[in-house]
């Protein structure tokens, strides 16, 4: 049989409520964050584009209000695979008969028929033992800083929670493992308890007969509330890094359209010169307003480091948190 019947009533797999005023989400902090009262100044572009210039004019704090946008690139080196790669993305790996594609393990209505292919593969989604990477502590170090406007990733491991990255500046548009809700009446849920039954590959199921899961965004879902809320804010960036990331998924990718004409623009990723180009980046102007560099995360951002005075303070978040 294509689905399989879900119960309506499992009391052995019943997870305790957990009240939506413990859960808080209608922090006024995070719905309506302060806008900068002031608009950027005039651009400033780069001579040469290298790790060196960006790394001296980063030190210089040149850039006060540096957006960040991140992807699965920055996560790869703590051993979380992403979705899409050919042969070691998550897609690839999922050889499950009852899916008719593979995407579909993240399809709502997919999910509600039937949620027995999400707990199988969700082990692999459970990222609490993994320790950040040089580039998520590098985020840190621009909010330490003061120079960090807002860190935007399509990640949902809060590796960049683990770097020390306060909420206030991480807006997760596609969701986290950190939370969990019923997706029929919406009650929420604790996540200590979904991650066993992430961990079992058993679906967990509310009182109501709804399926439980976790606060991943899913095809069919309206990305948070907070993503709509803070992706204003980029239009006040001076500078946008775009970290670990193809731009291919939107509306995310669009908040890289949102900043000022003028601002400068560095990506740092393995590969998709094409595609940014395609989308507008202009890499070889003589302008330099749009920067690419094709390579591995931490080892560009190591680079670029070196040439800041942050180099203690980038090795001392590391060490502290590992
Ligand atoms: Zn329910």
């Amino acid at each position: 049989m294509f689905f399989r019947i879900r119960p309506f009533f499992m009391p052995n797999l019943l997870l305790t409520a957990r009240p939506f005023s413990q859960r808080n989400p209608f922090d006024p902090e995070a719905i309506a964050p302060s806008i900068p009262e002031d608009q950027p100044n005039d651009p400033i572009y780069f001579e040469k584009g290298d790790t060196r210039e960006i790394g001296k004019k980063l030190s210089a704090k040149i850039y006060k209000k540096i957006a960040v946008m991140t992807g699965s690139g920055i996560s790869v080196k703590a051993g979380i695979h992403d979705f899409r790669t050919p042969t070691t993305g998550l897609y690839a790996q999922i050889e499950d008969p009852d899916l008719p594609f593979p995407e579909a393990i993240f399809d709502l209505n997919y999910f509600k028929l039937d949620p027995e292919p999400f707990y199988r593969i969700s082990p692999n989604l459970i990222t609490t033992n993994k320790i950040p990477t040089l580039t998520h502590y590098f985020l840190k170090l621009l909010e330490d800083q003061g120079i960090l406007l807002m860190c935007y990733t399509q990640n949902i491991d809060s590796l960049e929670k683990k770097a020390g990255l306060s909420s206030k500046k991480l807006v997760q548009a596609h969701g986290n493992v950190d939370h969990s809700h019923c997706t029929s009446c919406k009650k929420d849920y604790p996540i200590s308890e979904l991650r066993q039954h992430m961990l079992s590959k058993q679906p967990a199921f509310c009182e109501c007969g709804g399926t439980i899961k976790p606060d991943i965004v899913f095809f069919g879902e309206k990305l948070p509330q907070e993503f709509h809320s803070k992706s204003e804010l980029i239009l006040y960036a001076d500078l946008l890094l775009i970290i670990g990331t193809s731009l291919t998924a939107y509306p995310f990718a669009s908040l890289a359209q949102m900043v000022s004409p003028n601002t400068p623009r560095i990506v740092i990723n393995k590969g998709g010169y094409n595609a940014f180009a395609q989308n507008g980046f202009k890499f070889d102007s003589e302008m330099k307003r749009d920067i690419f560099f094709d390579g591995d995360c931490d080892e560009i951002i190591s680079d670029i480091v070196k040439d800041t005075q942050w180099d203690d303070s980038l090795k001392k978040l590391v060490e502290r948190k590992n």
